[in-house]
């Protein structure tokens, strides 16, 4: 019997069914779990500096995280701030200079890192859905994932199946991370992107850090920030994009979790339809959110039969999915 290549593309929602925050009450919840310390040197500690430079810009207190909720904007409108003024050479204030704003990012993305690797306390419906679709002779799964953390790795790597497609692309099932990963390094000079484990993931920018291949300190971490004007100029992700423009071409079912198609993510949604004008046909489309907004949002986008789970990802929902993914395509 021959397998279906079936596609599922999973969002912000689908891990924060798994306690991570979504991008709305992110820096509430960091506040919550990373407050800022200014008793300790600000300048080599990249929690402080992110909430300075917070409290500078926006001119308001940040006592309590329901201040940060009511006082500062969403974490993409924030990066969009950082990534405008540094992209135009423009500083934001007398101190805060594109030089400096290169490091309020990277303290920003740290921040991120810590708080997504402490508040996400479960991976049971990741692993539900994940097991039944291991199991199914019928349909080989292309994972593609929007988020930065590691629960669907680490449930794939537990089963000794995980491939993020840099070696093996067209070994099955693989995981596409388009806007990157807690564990991964880039090397800018072999052009490379380094794996770490759970012990050793790269955001914690203050320490030089060495590419295992060549031994230089020309690594950075590979997230792309949730913003308008993202940027994907590192070479082996866009070979990632490539493949998934490839592979999700020849899905005849694509299931999307928890993810919303924001306005700011205009190259994932040019990338997916484009990926079905290459088949020809659009594929049959489930979407999975509490939303019913981002339902219509769909239909907009995307037109014709849409499928929906209008409840949160959860190991119920996990099984419907596959019951739904394994049914022949009408
Ligand atoms: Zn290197």
């Amino acid at each position: 019997m021959t397998s279906r290549y079936v596609g599922l593309i999973f969002g912000a929602g689908a891990s924060a069914a798994e306690g991570a925050p979504v991008i709305k009450n992110f820096l509430q919840k960091a506040f919550e779990f990373f407050p800022p310390d200014f008793g300790r040197d600000t300048i080599d500690d990249l929690t402080n500096d992110i909430w300075n430079f917070l409290i500078e810009y926006y001119n308001k207190p940040l006592r309590t995280s329901q201040e940060v909720a009511e006082n500062i904007p969403a974490l993409d409108e924030v990066f969009t701030n950082i990534d405008y003024a540094i992209s135009n050479n423009l500083s934001l204030t007398p101190f805060y200079n594109p030089e400096r704003l290169s490091i309020v990012k990277k303290s920003l993305i740290s921040l991120i890192c810590k708080t997504l690797t402490k508040t996400i306390s479960s991976s049971n419906s990741y692993q539900t859905l994940l097991n039944g679709v291991l199991r199914s002779r019928t349909i080989s799964p292309i994972f593609i994932s929007l988020n930065y953390d590691c629960i669907l790795d680490k449930c794939l790597s537990d089963c000794n199946k995980l491939n993020y497609g840099f070696i093996s692309p067209r070994t099955f099932p693989i995981l596409i991370k388009l806007h990157g990963s807690l564990n991964w390094s880039y090397c800018s000079l072999c052009e490379r992107i380094d794996i770490h484990n759970e012990d050793d993931y790269p955001f914690d920018t203050r320490y030089e850090l060495k590419c295992s291949l060549c031994g230089n300190s020309f690594t950075q971490p590979v997230l792309i920030t949730p913003t308008l004007f993202k940027n994907y100029d590192i070479p082996p992700l866009k070979q990632l994009w490539s493949l998934s423009l490839n592979l999700l071409s020849t899905v005849d079912k694509v299931v999307f979790i928890g993810y919303s198609l924001p306005e700011n993510d205009v190259a994932v949604i040019q990338l997916i339809k484009r990926a079905f004008a290459i088949k020809g046909k659009m594929p049959e489309i489930m979407v999975v959110d509490k939303n019913n907004d981002v339902f219509r949002r769909y239909i907009k986008i995307f037109g014709g039969q849409i499928a929906g789970i209008d409840y949160g990802f959860s190991p119920e929902c996990a099984r419907f999915i596959l019951d739904w993914l394994k049914q022949k395509p009408k």
